[in-house]
């Protein structure tokens, strides 16, 4: 239950645990609750510490405390060379400050761009030993994790246990297998015991697996002949309180792991060439700032615009909320694209088609009648939203009922009629937050505040009000809201269930609504009225088809992983920024162009990538082409082979390249025609059968 309140006090309830809050409604009543917990919601503040290192390193600094940014350079601070993410430019959540900081990474790899590379040493390659038709030789290492695992379980036991399975040449125990002298050992010892499996019974293969992988490949093994049992998230952890147990459990996932490795074969991965070029679809700010980035790091780019020319919804903009003119920073911005050398813009054109995958895709661009094609190994999706016309409040049918975006033209344009008006009026979240928009377009408290302000400032004896349901200026942007209380502007709050009615005559256009605090209607009659209307998306489905990209039901594509990949997709080699993403201010699309930037060029660094060898592969002979792999396949790998092919016409294939190994179409096929390198069916059983064996 959402309560509106405020609350007085907290008290104790005596000779109890509880504690009971005092409060009072909207209505005036005093209530007074007891509740077993009680969550205070706290604010965020610059440490101290910080504060005094800014002011040692010369970095300015909000009213706020935090680190003072430009809305067009979001995380570079007042000196050269020093940027900001996180908490510190700023209140903030872990996805923005995730973005934050691949922005800045962005940014300080523009400044290092020259050095990049020089300092790059190619590892050894190690020969790979063939072990196929070789007898299992196995190495198991038990790892202690300092107390973590040897607190509970009894390592050496494991490690003796471990001695006798079959197949099992070696064993040993480590304070810390993954130290890094423990992996020189390690790739020592395999050498010299020539084993050519091994496990490790640690933590979690989550975080870990790749390191031990790596031991196998310094000692000319593949790296898929090893296998990883979590003895301690699995174990330890989970049966701290019963060591007989964890032990025991230890040792049945130690003889599942060595079951299963003695079946394990070497697996190849597909070495792939990148295309060092990178297509930016969309022009606004967000795409331009990506292609600018990728550029100044010295890749060449590409930017494809459906209008006819870059810039966006920013050319609507009257300015931003920290007092930028958007136009002048817009022209120098896109002064900066269109005078690169390494941007190539294709203006009033659009993508036709998509192929390939990561490092090596390719697409036709179509301009009118003209087709071109363009080769690429990254691309960003920056497509963009727009303002949504609203089909209420008597939007279109008088010139005085106006979007913010039209306001903003009239301010842009320096409309002499803003200065002699008596009264305006802005209604907020008109489209957003609504059955079928449940979203907050989260720029349109400021923008309406901020254009309120500067009607004030035109015309300070205006009286201007602001018709809301909830003001949501986030960050430092509520120093505008309390600066537009104190310049007089008159805030009434409305519900969803009453919202503001409004008539139009040659008297002005009278608006009606319900005052919370006067608790009765309200009469004003205004000389214009700005409609807060929702950001929307460009729902562009094709372009979701195109590179396998998920949409949400309200058309915003949908990021790999909210906190863990805010600016990329699922897809390899995909990326996203802007209000193709969702609704967001300026900074925020700016940092995330730079975010998107620099997690594209982590591809285009390199000049070759590999897939994984543990991958799914289809039987033709017993695909009864049903089609449910084709379907269920989060990353479109399996396709069905081309009637004009020789062999296996019409039965499903998959592409190595595009698949991430999950399982799905494995455990879907119902003619068991799928095998998942790695994670056969012989290797699955033979745990499972193990299992049932007593120790
Ligand atoms: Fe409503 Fe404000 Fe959110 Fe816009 S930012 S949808 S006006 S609450
Ligand atoms: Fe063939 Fe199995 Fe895919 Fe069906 S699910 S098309 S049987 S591989
Ligand atoms: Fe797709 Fe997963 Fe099957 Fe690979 S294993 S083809 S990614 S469903």
């Amino acid at each position: 239950m959402f309560a509106r309140s405020r609350v007085h006090t907290i008290d104790p309830v005596p000779d109890s645990d509880d504690l009971s809050v005092r409060y009072i409604t909207e209505e005036g009543e005093t209530v007074t609750e007891t509740f077993d917990q009680i969550v205070l919601s706290i604010g965020l503040q610059t440490d101290p510490e910080v504060v005094a290192m800014a002011n040692r390193l010369g970095i300015e600094l909000t009213e706020g405390n935090f680190c003072k940014t430009d809305t067009f350079s979001p995380v570079q601070t007042s000196r050269d060379g020093i940027y900001v993410c996180g908490a510190f430019q700023g209140p903030k959540d872990i996805p923005q400050s995730v973005v934050d900081a691949s922005a800045a990474a962005s940014a300080a790899g523009e400044s290092l761009s020259t050095a990049r590379n020089t300092l790059t040493q190619q590892a050894e390659v190690i020969p790979q030993a063939n072990v196929v038709g070789d007898r299992p030789k196995i190495g198991v290492i038990v790892c202690e994790c300092g107390i973590n695992i040897a607190g509970v379980v009894d390592v050496p036991a494991v490690r003796d246990y471990a001695a006798s399975l079959p197949y099992v040449e070696y064993v040993a125990k480590n304070l810390y297998a993954c130290s890094q002298d423990s992996q020189e050992t390690m790739s020592e010892l395999i050498k010299e015991k020539g084993l050519n499996r091994v496990v490790v019974a640690a933590c979690t293969p989550k975080t870990h697996e790749p390191l031990f992988q790596e031991t196998l490949i310094n000692a000319g093994l593949n790296k898929y002949l090893f296998e990883m049992c979590n003895i301690r998230n699995h174990d330890s952890w989970v049966h701290k309180n019963n060591p007989d147990l964890a032990t025991a459990k230890a040792k049945d996932l130690v003889r599942m792991a060595v079951s299963k490795v003695a079946l394990m074969q070497p697996l190849p991965e597909a070495e792939l060439n990148v295309n060092q070029t990178a297509l930016v679809v969309g022009g606004g700010i967000s795409g331009m700032t990506a292609a600018k980035s990728l550029a100044s790091q010295g890749y060449t780019t590409h930017i494809v615009e459906a209008g006819e020319r870059l810039g966006g919804n920013a050319h609507h903009i009257f300015k931003t909320a920290t007092g930028d003119r958007v136009k002048d920073k817009l022209a120098a911005l896109v002064d900066s694209i269109t005078g690169s050398d390494n941007i190539k813009v294709h203006l009033n054109t659009r993508l036709s088609s998509v192929e390939g995958f990561v490092g090596n895709f390719k697409s036709t661009l179509k301009n009118g009648d003209s087709e071109s094609e363009l080769e690429y190994g990254v691309a960003v999706i920056a497509t963009g939203g727009t303002a949504l016309k609203p089909d209420e409040y008597s939007y279109g049918k008088d010139p005085r009922i106006l979007t913010s975006l039209e306001l903003d033209q009239k301010l842009i344009a320096g409309d002499p009629a803003l200065k002699t008006m008596k009264s305006a009026v802005f209604i907020q979240c008109v489209g957003s937050r609504e059955p079928d928009r449940l979203y907050c377009s989260r720029v349109c408290c400021t923008h309406s505040i901020d254009n309120a302000l500067e009607l004030k400032k035109l015309n300070p004896d205006m009286d201007v009000y602001v018709l809301y349901r909830d003001i949501r200026t986030y960050g430092e942007r509520e120093y505008l809201y309390k600066k537009a209380r104190q310049a007089g502007v008159i805030f009434i709050r409305y519900d969803l269930q009453n919202k503001p009615t409004l008539t139009a005559d040659d008297n002005g256009v009278r608006i009606l609504a319900t005052d919370h605090v006067l608790q009765r209607p309200v009469e004003i009659t205004a000389d214009l009225v700005t409609l807060a209307s929702a950001v929307i998306p460009n729902k562009d489905e094709a372009l979701a088809q195109f590179y396998k990209v998920p949409l949400n039901d309200d058309g915003f594509f949908v990021e790999k992983h909210a906190k863990l990949g805010p600016s990329e997709f699922a897809t390899d080699g995909v990326f996203l920024c802007g209000l193709s993403h969702y609704p967001k201010p300026i900074d925020e699309a700016i940092a995330q162009g730079r975010a998107s930037a620099s997690k594209a060029i982590t591809l285009l660094a390199k000049e070759t990538i590999h897939t994984s060898g543990t991958i799914a592969e289809t039987e033709p002979a017993i695909c009864s082409s049903c089609g449910v792999c084709v379907s269920i396949c989060p990353y479109s790998a399996p396709s069905f082979i081309e009637a004009e092919a020789r062999m296996h016409a019409g039965k499903a294939s998959i592409n190595p390249v595009l698949c991430k190994g999950c399982g799905l179409c494995v455990a879907s096929c119902r003619s068991g025609a799928i095998h998942l390198k790695g994670f056969d069916n012989d290797q699955i059983f033979a745990q499972i059968f193990t299992l049932n064996e007593a120790v």
